[in-house]
């Protein structure tokens, strides 16, 4: 296995146990905590609204209880009237034994029609009248009978009964006219004498004038205005204002008329649903009884509100004082819940969702004991959540997972980059030694051959003696080169390293690394071209790190040149920079590669560079150089095409 996969191997084993195992085991451990929270905060949710539900079920009671004695309490309390005291109420009503007495049943104080025919000349009229009407079938005697009555009648109300008998038998005797005029009498007339049946005579008036199609305004402002008293009508006789305001609505003449009669019509359907209410309330009764006075002996004592029908009704029994007996009192539960739960302070924030829960479900929570088989839903926790204490703490926990998470990563891409570059490090180290070991072996077996030859005198041409003398020079001076680099290096990660500046012309310096190289670059076929300008005055720096610097450049451009064969010196100025640049026409360099060449030990990797031996450390020392005299180099190259590498030394640092 390679020591980079062991290495690599060893990363991702550290990354398991130091980073994902902790961070699992965390996120495990907030996940359970944040899971328990929630179910904190349901519990304390559920608990909150028992206890606002409870809270709500002692106000209403008293509300309830409160509306009941004042209801029943009332001396002047009028069973027909439906106008009572509290808003919320929508029935009271008597109940005399096992019956409920709906307020129209209720005759306490109720006007006796019969009365009016105790006067016997009134009633012998009348019956006379009501013989030749219907048993002789002779209207025009009965229309002089009734006509009788109605001058014999001493009240409003048995005059209205006798316009109305005369009015009939006159429309029988084709009299509309004279009819017409009695049933303006009766709505003219205060009296609203009402007959057996609960129904004012006046509508009976009303119905005859629509017959003769005639004052159908005067007949919507009455039939309006019965509709709108505070009074209960009896089915009858709301059946009877159904039959005249459909008729009206019918009305093809006059659409103020029409949409009037449909607006009070609407009134009425509301009306009729009350009463379908009210009646089938008196149908149940009897069961409803036994729930009303408690289950038990015990529970007798306790008042027991029961729901009631759709829309709920609350209802209880009472004894009223008025009398001895017992009375009904039905409230609109929706509105009761809404005026108990105004009066909490908590509550009111829950205004419109608190609900009454039909009976038999299982949702909600049961409003208390005095009101059986009610049940409550205030699940809409809107009104709470912006308060609840779990919500925060869950988002504080979510928060704190994440932070911790989030240091975690950084701190671990953080220490696997550090760890990567120590791995990278140690590879290049070795290969460092390596390498170093082949380029100090080269030039030694050069020297040695070499000086062997010349020593045993196997060559006796002075010219080719020349020649390896030079050679053993330049081997030398390569492996100088090479140890200075070596010894350069070392300074430079021990901090010893001391640049030792003095004036010096640069011209000079590039002039002496172009001298040094030409040797080597002549043996191996280079052309190198130097164009130095002129002008540039002398600079403070190190002239053998410098000359070094240089030298690892154009060393760098016989190493990596390829087939090519040209090099190019130059020194120019720029922005007031002196600028030294190398430029080869070689193998070139990626632009990924470019940022990394100046790292100690980088070595490209690719298959030109295989058998070019070096030491990786050639850049980097020029970098360093370069940096410690305040100047920058770059690179400028692309693959295949050849590298140009500039040194820029600022001109400020002139001597
Ligand atoms: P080395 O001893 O390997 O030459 P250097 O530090 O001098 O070390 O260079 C680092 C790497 O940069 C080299 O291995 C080589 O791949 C690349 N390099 C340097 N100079 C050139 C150049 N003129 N052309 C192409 N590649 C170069």
């Amino acid at each position: 296995m390679k020591p980079g996969y062991r290495g690599h191997g060893r990363l991702a084993l550290l990354f398991l146990v130091a980073v994902i195992l902790p961070s699992l085991v965390l996120v495990l451990f907030t996940l359970r905590m944040i899971g328990q929270e929630r179910e904190l905060a349901e519990k304390r949710l559920l608990d909150d609204r028992t206890r606002l539900v409870a809270e709500l079920g002692r106000f209403l009671l008293l509300h309830l209880e409160n509306i009941k004695l004042q209801e029943t309490d009332d001396a002047s309390f009028s069973s027909q009237s439906r106008k009572y005291r509290n808003p919320e109420v929508v029935l009271v009503c008597r109940v005399v034994g096992d019956r409920l007495l709906l307020p129209w049943n209720d005759n306490a104080g109720k006007e006796d029609f019969s009365e009016n025919l105790k006067d016997p000349d009134f009633s012998l009229n009348i019956r006379s009248g009501e013989k030749e009407e219907f048993e002789n079938g002779n209207p025009e005697g009965a229309v002089k009978y009734f006509t009788q009555a109605l001058n014999l009648a001493r009240n409003p109300s048995s005059q209205s009964y006798a316009r109305l008998l005369l009015a009939r038998a006159l429309v029988k005797t084709g009299k509309t006219t004279r009819a017409a005029e009695q049933y303006h009498g009766m709505l003219a007339s205060q009296s609203t004498p009402v007959d057996e049946y609960g129904i004012h005579l006046s509508l009976y008036a009303c119905r005859g004038l629509l017959e003769s199609g005639e004052s159908k305004d005067e007949v919507l402002t009455e039939v309006t205005a019965q509709l709108q008293q505070n009074r209960w009508h009896t089915p009858a006789e709301t059946y009877l204002l159904k039959d005249l305001f459909s008729e009206l609505i019918q009305d093809e003449t006059a659409s103020g008329i029409r949409q009037a009669a449909e607006a009070a019509n609407n009134e009425l359907i509301e009306y009729q649903k009350l009463l379908e209410q009210a009646l089938s309330l008196q149908r149940d009764f009897g069961a409803l009884r036994l729930l009303l006075s408690g289950h038990n002996s015990t529970d007798t004592l306790k008042p027991l509100w029961t729901p009631y029908g759709n829309p709920p009704w609350l209802v209880n029994l009472s004894h009223g004082n008025v009398d001895s007996a017992s009375w009904l009192v039905a409230i609109d539960a929706d509105k009761a819940l809404e005026s108990a739960g105004s009066e909490i302070g908590t509550l009111r924030e829950w205004q419109g969702n608190i609900r009454l829960v039909e009976s038999g479900q299982s949702e909600g929570v049961l409003l208390g004991a005095n009101f059986p088989d009610i049940r409550i839903d205030i699940s809409n926790a809107g009104a709470l959540t912006g308060t609840n204490p779990g919500i925060l703490r869950q988002s504080f926990y979510w928060l704190a997972l994440l932070l911790v998470l989030g240091v975690t990563l950084f701190g671990s891409y953080v220490v696997t980059r550090d760890v990567r570059r120590e791995l990278r490090m140690a590879e290049m180290r070795s290969q460092f030694v390596s390498s170093v070991s082949h380029e100090l072996k080269t030039p030694l077996t050069a020297i040695r051959m070499f000086a062997e030859t010349l020593r045993l005198g196997r060559s006796r041409n002075p010219e080719a003696q020349r020649e390896y003398l030079e050679t053993i020079v330049n081997e030398s001076e390569r492996l100088t080169r090479l140890l200075n680099n070596v010894l350069d290096f070392s300074k430079i990660e021990t901090g010893r390293m001391v640049y030792r500046p003095a004036p010096a012309s640069l011209a000079d310096i590039v002039g002496a690394a172009a001298r040094t190289v030409q040797y080597p670059l002549n043996q191996q076929g280079f052309r190198l071209n130097i164009k130095i300008e002129d002008g540039l005055p002398e600079m403070n720096v190190d002239r053998d790190a410098i000359e070094q610097a240089i030298l690892n450049l154009l060393s760098n451009a016989m190493k990596y040149s390829g087939e090519a064969r040209d090099i190019d010196l130059s020194l120019l100025r720029h922005n007031g920079d002196a600028v030294i640049r190398v430029t080869d026409h070689g193998v070139g360099i990626t632009e990924q590669e470019q940022t990394k060449i100046f790292e100690k030990f980088y070595r490209v990797n690719s298959t030109e560079n295989e058998r070019i031996t070096g030491t990786g450390l050639g850049l980097a020392l020029a970098a360093h150089i370069v940096k410690a005299h305040g100047g920058r180099i770059d690179v400028e190259s692309a693959p295949g095409r050849g590298s140009t590498f500039s040194i820029y030394l600022p001109t400020e640092r002139e001597s």
